[in-house]
């Protein structure tokens, strides 16, 4: 088998997304594993090599990022990106590819992986090289349990959960080049996107991109008390986001986009509050890989206790408010 990783990036609006910096730090050490060299593969539309940021991506250890840019390449040409990253796969010869879990490589991988007749480890919340061999570890039943799976042949193809692995920046000079994208035109995903449409609220931080999350669940009643979460999440700074259980998501109390868990987004802040969440294994799925843990709950048999660095059994209505001046008056003591 060849030792040499590949890690697909992806892009965004044109411009390469912070999980790509997580596919490359994966790919590196999984290929220091192996003892091989690592790549990174960006496709876009014409000019993504000068406009996507792909210089940034060769401070994350890998020795080459190689662009392949083609107008069949936009946005939403799951087909042609497909086609590109298979033919350069069992062109290249790589061992192992590594893909970020994303809603678009959810699309993308399975698809590669079809092209190349080869199975499709997803999810994956670790990734190692023992003794020669991959192994990757997937969250089973709803991440009650975890398995760990050897791929059998090569190349191992393996998707990450984004927002689990922590990147690392290498003093390292990957050159950047551009692939003939080839056999690309005309490639179809079998659906066309018709355009893109920011959803509403888009301007906030991401749940999924913030260092502080605070979220609520049932316990809140009703959309019209979402005002103490938001003054909570106001005293913690810019750098904290809203976020939701799926009972107040389906309520429609709160957006999708909001929502954490198994069926929702995948967080990992270095504070998580959760407010008014029982701490079903669906929700914990998505949140397990916060730092601190505050929980709020009236009952003080909750499940979400047993995730929680710190629990306060009590009203939300009464420990929210008290929560966001205790943190106000921290901060201004600070500055
Ligand atoms: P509840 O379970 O109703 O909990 C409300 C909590 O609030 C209780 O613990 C209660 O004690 C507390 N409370 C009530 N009043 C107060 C008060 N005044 N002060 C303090 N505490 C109070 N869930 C997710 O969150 N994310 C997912 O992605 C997700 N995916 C799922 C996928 C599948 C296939 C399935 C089957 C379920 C999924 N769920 C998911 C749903 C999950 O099982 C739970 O139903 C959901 O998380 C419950 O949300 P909750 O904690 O807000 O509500």
């Amino acid at each position: 088998m060849t030792k040499n990783v590949l890690a697909v990036a992806e892009l965004k609006a044109g411009r390469v997304a912070g999980v790509s910096n997580e596919v490359a730090t994966v790919a590196r050490k999984l290929a220091d594993g192996l003892g091989g060299s690592a790549d990174i593969v960006v496709a876009g539309k014409p000019g993504t090599a000068a406009e996507a940021g792909v210089e940034a991506l060769a401070a994350y250890g890998t020795e080459r990022v190689r662009v392949i840019e083609s107008e069949a390449l936009g946005p939403g040409c799951v087909g042609a990106h497909a086609a590109v990253v298979a033919d350069h796969v069992a062109d290249a010869g790589y061992g192992a590819v590594v893909f970020p879990a994303t809603t678009a490589g959810k699309d993308l991988a399975p698809r590669v992986a079809a092209k190349l007749k080869r199975p499709l480890l997803t999810d994956a919340t670790e990734l190692e090289a023992v003794d020669g061999e991959i192994v990757a570890t997937r969250p089973v039943f709803a991440g009650k349990a975890l398995a760990k799976v050897r791929p059998l042949g090569a190349p191992a193809l393996v998707s990450i959960r984004p927002n689990v692995f922590p990147t690392s920046v290498r003093q390292a000079t990957a050159v950047v080049e551009t692939v003939d994208a080839g056999r690309v035109a005309g490639a179809d995903g079998g659906y066309r996107v018709q355009g893109f449409e920011a959803a509403e609220g888009g301007a906030a931080l991401d749940v999924s991109e913030a260092a502080v999350v605070v979220s609520g669940g049932r316990g809140m009643k009703g959309p019209e008390n979402w005002g103490l979460l938001e003054d909570l999440r106001d005293a913690l700074g810019e750098t904290a986001a809203l976020g939701a259980s799926r009972a107040v998501v389906d309520a429609g109390w709160r957006p999708h986009s909001e929502q954490v868990g198994q069926t929702g987004k995948t967080v990992t802040p270095k504070l998580y509050f959760a407010l008014g969440i029982s701490g079903a294994i669906q929700h914990l799925a998505g949140m397990r890989t916060s730092g601190v843990v505050v929980a709020v709950n009236r009952d003080r048999d909750a499940p979400i206790f047993g995730v929680a660095d710190y629990g306060i059994v009590g009203d939300v209505f009464e420990v929210a408010p008290a929560l966001a001046d205790a943190v106000r008056t921290l901060r201004e003591g600070e500055s």
